[in-house]
């Protein structure tokens, strides 16, 4: 549906009171919208209804917003970080969590911890508890 701007509504509220229509039988073309809104709307040139339900209720797009472009990549982002620059913190963590886990497979020699899983589910590598060690 094609949405009304503030000035067309205000032409066509002006039109049926014109028409002699009263503010009570203009109002049963905007339901629920309150007439002295309706009044307010035709006889105020500065006025324009800001709350989304309300203008929802009189056909008017909603308000623009002010945005700005993202000083990195120049998009606009809903997150007030970059997606492209800042990794989120779960993804954060899991990388920390990943590179512990290298670490401890090449102190016991492995190239990487994904190569020490593997041999364990292949089972090339015997898996023993410490305290039964010695
Ligand atoms: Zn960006």
């Amino acid at each position: 549906m094609t949405k009304t701007s503030i000035e067309s509504l205000r032409r066509q509220i002006a039109a049926q009171r014109a028409s002699g229509a009263k503010w009570r039988e203009v109002g049963i073309d905007y339901p629920s919208v309150p007439l002295g809104t309706l009044c307010r709307i035709a006889k105020d040139e500065t006025y324009e209804p800001r709350t989304p339900r309300l203008r929802a209720k009189l056909g008017l797009a909603l308000m623009p917003v002010e945005v700005e472009p993202c000083g990195h990549c120049g998009g606009v982002h809903v997150r007030k970080t970059c997606p492209s620059r800042m990794p989120s913190s779960r993804t954060q963590r899991s990388r920390e969590r990943r590179a512990e886990l290298n670490r401890i497979a090449q102190v016991a020699g492995w190239q990487s911890w994904s190569k020490y899983v593997s041999a364990v589910q292949r089972g090339a590598v015997r898996i023993e508890r410490a305290d039964s060690v010695g």
